[in-house]
């Protein structure tokens, strides 16, 4: 039986363990927190869902594939409310997702902005020139689907050790004890350059989260979730127990993950806030529930890494997440564990190295001047 180390439960590594196990490898997972831990980029609240992904079919085909796993996983952790995108230009994102999505017979509809306003209670749409609907799209709920992945591996006889580990060569050093394995994947997150500072570069930045009490009337899945691309804005309807999200997707000002604050920074705040004010006039005077921070480990063109380290061959770098990742983390995982096994090759979009800068598999990000000013 071959066996695989993987060095973090976030949902990368989750995903990934799982997949393995389930595909008969001896499994250990090490993780320093406990799975869904807010700390983790991969705990919280809830992530979207989202197929779009302007005119990039893989990773179009990818999230489509992580629905149905998702699903598979546990419908319950996955909102089927739909995800509304916000088109400013005919020609833009929107128009260019709607493309790949006809193209792989995937449903989505183009809706007129009156059409659109429809979907929600109140929806200002005097700046839009469509709505692109995809109805197999919604949120997930992040830390129930991180712990879900960890306590399926487990069920199925991985080894989950909690743990700060360190790299030794090939091995993985967990206080005095040194483990080895045929495979051995640090899906350690922001974490990674901390680890490998030779080998994985990412730009970790601080993101804030605004979560607002909504009337009944704004709860999903009657109402979905939502994308202003252009404005680098998203959020959902009424979660319970969450609430109403909004949230900035434009790059925070760079940030250590060990000493990230708890809390969003006041000026990411303000600009949810300002959205919603702009975009669901109802919701002027919406009370705050919370406003978590968290944070983004990003390549520098927003694709992921699954690469094998330069100097160690069973070794593997996984992440580079790039604020995009959580949907993804099953279908990926179906990836990672057919390279590791030796029925596929790594993906050259993965690879180490340099990346051409770019955003454009995020929602936003593209050469705006971070609003938050300096991390707390
Ligand atoms: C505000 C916000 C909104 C987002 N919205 C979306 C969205 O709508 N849709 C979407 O798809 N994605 C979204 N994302 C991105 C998504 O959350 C991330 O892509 C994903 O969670 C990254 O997972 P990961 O496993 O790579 O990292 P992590 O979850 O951080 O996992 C890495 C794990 O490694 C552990 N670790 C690190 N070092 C060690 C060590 N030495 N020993 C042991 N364990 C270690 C850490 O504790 C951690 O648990 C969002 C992210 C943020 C911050």
């Amino acid at each position: 039986m071959a066996s695989a180390i993987v060095v973090g439960a976030g949902v990368f590594g989750a995903a990934l363990a799982d997949r393995l196990v389930g595909e008969s490898w001896d499994v250990t997972l090490v993780e320093q927190f406990s799975p869904g831990d807010p700390r983790a980029e991969s705990g919280g609240e809830t992530r979207l869902i989202r197929c779009s992904h302007g005119a990039d079919e893989p990773y179009t085909r990818s999230a489509r594939r992580a629905w149905k796993l998702w699903h598979e996983l546990d419908p319950r952790l996955v909102v089927d409310c739909g995800v509304a995108w916000f088109a400013h230009r005919h020609d833009g994102w929107e128009a260019e997702s709607e493309g790949v999505l006809r193209g792989l017979r995937a449903p989505v509809e183009r809706l007129s902005p009156d059409e659109g306003a429809e979907l929600f209670p109140d929806l200002a749409v005097d700046d839009l020139e469509f709505v692109l609907l995809e109805p197999e799209a919604g949120v997930l709920r992040a830390a129930d689907a991180t712990r879900a992945l960890v306590a399926r591996a487990r069920d199925r006889g991985a080894r989950l050790t909690t743990a700060a580990a360190q790299p030794a060569g090939a091995a993985v050093r967990v206080g005095p004890e040194l483990l080895e394995a045929d495979a051995v994947v640090w899906a350690c997150g922001a974490w990674l350059p901390q680890l490998f500072p030779d080998v994985v570069e990412l730009r970790v930045s601080l993101q804030g989260v605004a979560l607002f009490d909504a009337p009944a009337v704004w709860a999903a899945p009657g109402v979905p979730a939502w994308v202003d691309f252009d404005a680098g804005l998203y959020g959902h309807a009424l979660i319970e127990p969450h609430g109403f999200k909004a949230a900035s997707d434009v790059d925070g000002p760079e940030v250590d993950p060990g000493t990230r604050p708890a809390q969003a920074p006041a000026a990411a705040v303000e600009e949810a806030r300002a959205y919603v004010k702009r975009r669901f006039p109802a919701l002027v005077d919406a009370p705050l529930r919370s406003t978590p921070s968290c944070h983004y480990s990003a390549t520098a063109d927003s694709s992921f890494i699954f690469a094998p380290h330069p100097r160690h061959e069973r070794l593997w770098l996984y992440g580079g997440a790039s604020g995009h990742g959580f949907k993804h983390a099953p279908a990926l995982a179906e990836h990672a564990a057919a390279v590791l096994a030796g029925r596929a090759e790594p993906e050259a979009r993965f690879a180490l190295g340099q990346r051409r800068p770019g955003r454009g598999l995020r929602t936003a990000g593209f050469g705006r001047v971070p609003p938050h000013g300096p991390a707390a």
